[in-house]
């Protein structure tokens, strides 16, 4: 028998994830000696044994690293044997990169899910029960290091059970800074008093039709029955939402297999640690409320995923709206107080306890069709995760744009991502986008001497950046961002084709972009081609009323007069007035930049065909276009455009679209023959981009490519031509993704 004693180096996620615990147990079970201990670059191992128990120790050390762990790389090097004839863990004084040590919160886990279920458990029924593979972990750490006296766990004292879970090294809990029992953790209030069988109550008002508010991980949500028109209605009604489809959460998969169509890229992400709210194609005969998503055929659903959560589903009817507890336009409610006073009028109920939450964050929104993922929500289960970058200069903050708002802390070698923000317009989501700058630049000890923003000098956080003292501004435009966020995520270095569709963003000529092809690197870029441009008529009051976008195209297309007419047929919602003071606008240019968005003609396409008139929220009647095609064959053929010195001309789409309605030719068929000419024409320019020189990459980003149909279509076609297409996996393609590309377009600036 042949001893042998070496030195792995493992890097990758392996702390805050129970990786050295679970090194002690499988170096104990082979029977080696040695030690496991954290460094500032991950952990280091030395083992001492037999020579084929270690080898074995080597190789399951990578097939059963704990679910949270990622191992980017194991380094071994064979050292003398030592005689050692034990292993111990090493509290190492070290620390490492503060990212590696504050992980996401993390989606209920199996084993404590079987606990909460078993009547013999000590937690039996224990809606705050967590272990070192789940829990909440991102929004109740305070400070740093993440230990228990740093997070919002910090009051509750553990039991002597606890403490014996937390200090074995054997244990599952060992070490897990949130660990609680019902002895010892927090505890359920409803309506502000102690509520035992608190779940139990709920569920049976839930039963009845009522809407209750309830505390979870990052906030607080909105609940009540979503096969119940009118408790879904009432929901709607009082929170003032318009029609922004809700999420919902369902009991298991079995009925998430009931209201969607899982496919195993969505069953994969529903069952994931991150547990994001998954958007799937939504099954018909479903039972739930038609107000979920109304003229949508998608529906967004996610699993239970705090014990909380599990216990209230295993009791309330099967599917629950489960909707950010906030008012319009503000953010997810956190703090009890504040809470009760702006949920009290919505809900019946409130269902609350006493951990607190330091970081508010929303649930993660991902968006599934088939095998396509895109990702349109970074939240909760996802951040603080990181995003690789190879940069070394002094560290740089990217404030985002003014929808969906994140920002993006960037520093040696890597970027970290911030939760969603919001939309900055009220002061309330720009205090909260303040407070969040902050608490990440404490978090992460860096202190941002570059601050990279957006060229629009109206969106508010541009201003935020320029009223800082003591850095140094980076500018940067807005559709760049987009497509180097994407070149970051994925790694490309450039040149690239970057395709921004988008709503609108300001562009470097002071116009209104969003229908860009660029050639971009990480530092610089060349607007290549652009949609042709029309006026944005009175500016956001043709976002909200689509069909006065539906007009402008039209005028542009047939000349004033028949423009008018046409648009007065077609669109019976449209005034008189409207028409009057849309005509005026755009023949004189009053408060009607020329625009290039590819966002707006999805929208005014989608008034002609019979869309939304009025907008409720950001991209509605383009989902709703994207929705009317239905089951209508993806490969059909494009309209007739045109394409040269620079720029898209689709005045033929939309004499052909018009045509085609008079016609009376059906809706859907007319809605996918126009995504197929959107795909049809950017391929068109990136082939003709391409055989001048460009390089192969193409990059899709912007919020339009959070259309499913559109990017299959154009990830297809793209490839047919011989190029080679990039989304995002993790970033969100819209306004949320692109603090990532600032920052690193600042950061590229440095080199
Ligand atoms: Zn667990
Ligand atoms: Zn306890």
């Amino acid at each position: 028998m042949s001893a042998t004693r070496y030195e792995a180096r493992v890097k990758g996620t392996v702390q805050g994830v129970g990786f050295r615990p679970f090194v002690f147990r499988l170096a104990t079970e082979l029977g080696l000696a040695g030690s496991v201990r954290n460094t500032a670059e991950g952990v280091v191992i030395e083992v001492e044994g037999e020579r084929a128990r270690a080898d074995e120790f080597l190789r399951r050390l990578e097939t059963e690293a704990p679910p949270l762990a990622r191992i980017a790389s194991v380094e071994t090097r064979a050292l003398e044997p030592d005689g050692l004839s034990e292993f111990c863990i090493i509290e190492s004084e070290a620390r490492a990169q503060p990212t590696a040590l504050i992980p996401p919160d993390v989606a209920l886990c199996a084993d404590c899910a079987r606990e909460i279920a078993d009547p013999g458990d000590r937690r039996f029924g224990y809606p705050f029960t967590n272990c070192t593979n789940c829990g909440p972990r991102f929004s109740i750490v305070r400070g740093i290091p993440y230990d228990r006296p740093q997070t919002t766990m910090a009051p509750f004292e553990m039991c002597a059970e606890c403490a014996r879970e937390y200090r074995d090294p054997a244990d599952r809990r060992f070490h897990a800074e949130p660990v609680a029992c019902p002895a010892c953790g927090p505890e359920l209030f409803l309506d502000g008093e102690r509520a035992g069988d608190g779940v139990g109550r709920v569920a049976r008002v839930l039963r009845e039709g009522k809407v209750v508010a309830i505390k979870g991980l990052g906030g607080y949500h909105l609940a009540c029955d979503a096969r119940s028109a009118e408790a879904v209605e009432a929901l709607r009604a009082r929170k003032g939402r318009g029609l922004k489809p809700f999420a919902i959460m369902v009991r298991d998969m079995e009925e998430a297999r009931r209201v969607g169509e899982v496919s195993a890229e969505a069953e994969a992400l529903l069952t994931s640690p991150e547990s994001p709210v998954v958007i799937m194609p939504s099954k018909v005969g479903s039972g739930l409320a038609e107000g979920i998503a109304t003229r949508q055929n998608t529906v967004g659903a996610m699993l239970p995923y705090t014990p909380l959560h599990r216990l209230l589903l295993d009791r309330s009817p099967p599917a629950l709206v489960m909707t950010s507890g906030n008012l319009a336009e503000e953010p997810i409610e956190h703090r009890d107080e504040e809470a009760k006073q702006k949920l009290g009028p919505i809900a019946d109920y409130i269902l609350s306890h006493n951990r607190e939450i330091a970081v508010p964050c929303d649930d993660s929104v991902v968006r599934v069709d088939g095998n396509l993922v895109i990702p349109m929500r970074r939240a909760r289960g996802y951040v603080p995760r990181s995003v690789p970058v190879d940069y070394e200069g002094p560290p740089v903050l990217a404030v985002g744009g003014q929808t969906k708002n994140t920002f993006c802390l960037l520093r040696e070698g890597e970027a970290i991502l911030s939760q969603h923000i919001g939309d900055l317009d009220t002061a309330e989501v720009l205090h909260y986008f303040g407070r969040a700058v902050r608490h990440f630049e404490e978090l992460f000890e860096t202190k941002p001497e570059i601050v990279a923003h957006d060229l629009h000098p109206g969106y508010l956080s541009t201003q935020w950046a320029k009223s800082l003292e003591g850095v140094r501004l980076v500018p940067v435009q807005h559709h760049h961002a987009h497509v180097v966020s994407v070149m970051a995520e994925v790694g490309l270095e450039g040149p690239v084709i970057g395709v921004a569709y988008d709503g609108t963003g300001y562009g470097a000529d002071g116009t209104v972009w969003g229908g860009e092809i660029l050639i971009a690197d990480r530092r610089e870029y060349r607007r290549a081609f652009h949609l042709r441009e029309v006026r944005l008529p009175g500016g956001e009051g043709a976002i909200r009323r689509p069909g006065r976008m539906a007009l402008s195209y039209l005028i542009d297309a047939f000349g004033m007069e028949e423009g008018i007419a046409r648009a007065r047929r077609l669109m019976p919602d449209l005034t008189d007035e409207e028409a009057r003071v849309v005509a005026r606008q755009v023949e004189r240019g009053i408060n009607s930049p020329a625009c290039s968005s590819m966002g707006r003609f999805f929208d005014g396409v989608a008034a002609l065909l019979g869309a939304t008139p009025e907008a409720t929220y950001e991209g509605q009647p383009a989902m709703e276009l994207e929705a009317m095609c239905g089951a209508h064959a993806e490969t059909c053929a494009p309209y007739r455009f045109a394409v040269g010195q620079g720029v898209i001309d689709a005045r033929e789409v939309v004499r052909t679209v018009v045509q085609d309605l008079e016609r009376a030719l059906d809706q859907g068929e007319i809605a996918a023959r126009f995504h197929e000419t959107v795909a049809a024409f950017t391929v068109d320019v990136c082939r003709r981009l391409h055989e001048e020189g460009a390089p192969g990459d193409v990059v899709l980003c912007g919020g339009v490519m959070q259309n499913a149909r559109l990017v299959r279509r154009l990830l297809v076609l793209l490839e047919q031509a011989g190029l080679r297409p990039h989304i995002h996996r993790e970033v969100p393609p819209n306004d949320g993704g692109m603090s990532l590309g600032q920052g690193v377009v600042a950061a590229a600036g440095e080199r």
